[in-house]
């Protein structure tokens, strides 16, 4: 069958159109519920929240191909396509018969792939008359990237960073600040949610759950605001889709088939931006590649979470999504540095996990800086905790191929550099980074308080 979206292509291997891989799903996600009805919520409900494209976007899921405002295109061009590369020294290394592929995506300013949808989301807030956004940063790669976006667009961009972030990284905020962004560390006083959150944990060093209340709080209470956000949703995995098609786009030039793909997941946007074109095709039958998410072993919503509906943040404002979650009050150990901190994961891949088209491991953050490390030495790049869990599955599964013999061809998703991340290799190096594994009472104890919806 002819791949349709070769046509789509500009010259060099970028995309015209998002591809959106829910257009090819049979079982389509569960629809964004209203928490007070549980009724699927509508355009208007969500064009509160969101701006009015992007709700398009994110309720649309039998529209295959969106094409890309020429505008975006043109800022794309500024540091696309990504490189993807050949790991040639990882598989000298570690003698294995496995062909190993990184698409890096940390080749700007920002340091992540989440620059791909800030650009689109704050494209779209600006189209639409807007005066700014708001939203929350973990570590702080989504804060960076939006605040870039809404430089180039001149739109306000208020962000609430997770306070162990804020103070972890302080210089991750200076950048953010660089750029024009207003940061305050979350859970503050700023907001009603905030205040409620801090008295009823006092000293907490925050969650992206929470966060995420506090900027939906802030953007729904200011005329001209709309809330954005960097992962989870499915207009995120839309953006992202750039990272798949290029990935697909330079393999097919040389005639090159990946029998693995990985990725780490967090809320689930670059590994569902890197997968769907391929994902397209698996859900068509005409591949059987396997997919892997990788997540750590302390927020481990995948390999251990509940397939169920829940909020998206901690302060129970936003609407319900079915997706594999810990609990919107799960916070994970403060002293997990790895990034990947978010409770749920995006309904999309949830499905498509439950499906049984992609699979799922988990990790522990110690295995993940040895493979971070290791890494670095071999291959020059520094690379991102987050991205460090996929270079940890990457590297088990060549070496499953030394084992076996076979010459698999590995493909993996390196989202991201790790410069603003030296506290976390210090500690590592300092012999001072433990493995926070939740019990199973701990995790029973919030999925019990998943919200009952029928
Ligand atoms: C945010 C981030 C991730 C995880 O987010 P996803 O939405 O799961 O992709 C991974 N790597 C880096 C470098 C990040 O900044």
């Amino acid at each position: 069958m002819e791949i349709p979206y070769k046509i789509y292509l500009e010259e060099n291997e970028m995309p015209k159109y998002w591809y959106n891989m829910r257009a090819d799903m049979k079982n389509k996600p569960a629809p964004l519920l209203n928490p007070g009805t549980h009724k699927p919520v509508t355009f208007d409900e969500l064009s509160h929240v969101f701006c009015d494209e992007l709700v398009k976007q994110e309720l649309d899921d039998t529209t295959a191909f969106f094409e890309i405002p020429e505008e975006i295109r043109s800022f794309y061009r500024m540091y696309r396509p990504a490189p993807l590369v050949r790991a040639y020294c990882l598989e000298k290394k570690l003698g294995t018969p496995a062909k190993i592929y990184y698409k890096f995506e940390g080749n700007n300013t920002s340091g992540s792939h989440k620059l791909n949808s800030a650009i689109a989301q704050a494209y779209y807030a600006k189209e639409q008359g807007l005066k700014g956004v708001t939203t929350e940063t973990g570590a702080g790669q989504w804060g960076t990237a939006l605040s870039m976006a809404c430089a180039y667009f001149g739109l306000d961009c208020k962000v609430y960073m997770v306070k162990v972030s804020y103070e972890q990284k302080p210089f991750r905020r200076e950048v953010m600040r660089t750029y024009g962004a207003t940061v305050t560390p979350s859970p503050s006083m700023e907001t009603e949610v905030g205040r409620r959150i801090l008295k009823k944990h006092p000293g907490t060093t925050g969650s992206l759950g929470c966060a995420i209340s506090e900027a939906v709080e802030k953007a729904t209470t200011s005329k001209g605001y709309r809330y954005v956000l960097g992962s989870v949703l499915n207009q995120v995995l839309l953006h992202q889709s750039v990272i798949g098609l290029e990935t697909k786009a330079a393999l097919d030039k040389y005639n090159i088939k990946p029998d693995i793909i990985i990725g780490c997941a967090g809320g689930g946007s670059n590994l569902g931006g890197l997968i769907s074109p391929f994902m397209g095709e698996k859900l068509r039958g005409e591949s059987d590649v396997r997919i892997i998410a990788i997540e750590p072993a302390s927020c481990p919503s995948f390999t251990r979470g509940t397939f169920a509906y829940d909020f998206c943040d901690t302060g129970m404002m936003t609407p319900l999504a079915k997706m594999y979650t810990l609990g919107s009050d799960f916070i994970p150990s403060p002293n997990h540095a790895g990034g990947l901190r978010y409770h749920g994961m995006s309904s999309t891949l949830s499905q498509l996990y439950h499906d049984g088209y992609m699979e799922a491991t988990c990790v522990n953050q110690t295995d993940v800086f040895k493979a971070a490390e290791y890494f670095a030495r071999i291959e020059g790049i520094l690379p991102a905790p987050e991205s460090s869990h996929a270079i940890y599955a990457a590297i088990e599964e060549a070496k499953k191929c030394k084992e076996s013999g076979e010459e698999k061809t590995i493909v993996f998703g390196l989202t991201g550099t790790g410069y603003f991340d030296m506290v976390a290799y210090e500690k590592f190096h300092d012999g001072k980074m433990d493995d926070n594994v939740p019990s199973d009472e701990e995790l029973k104890k919030y999925a019990d308080m998943l919200p009952k919806v029928e």
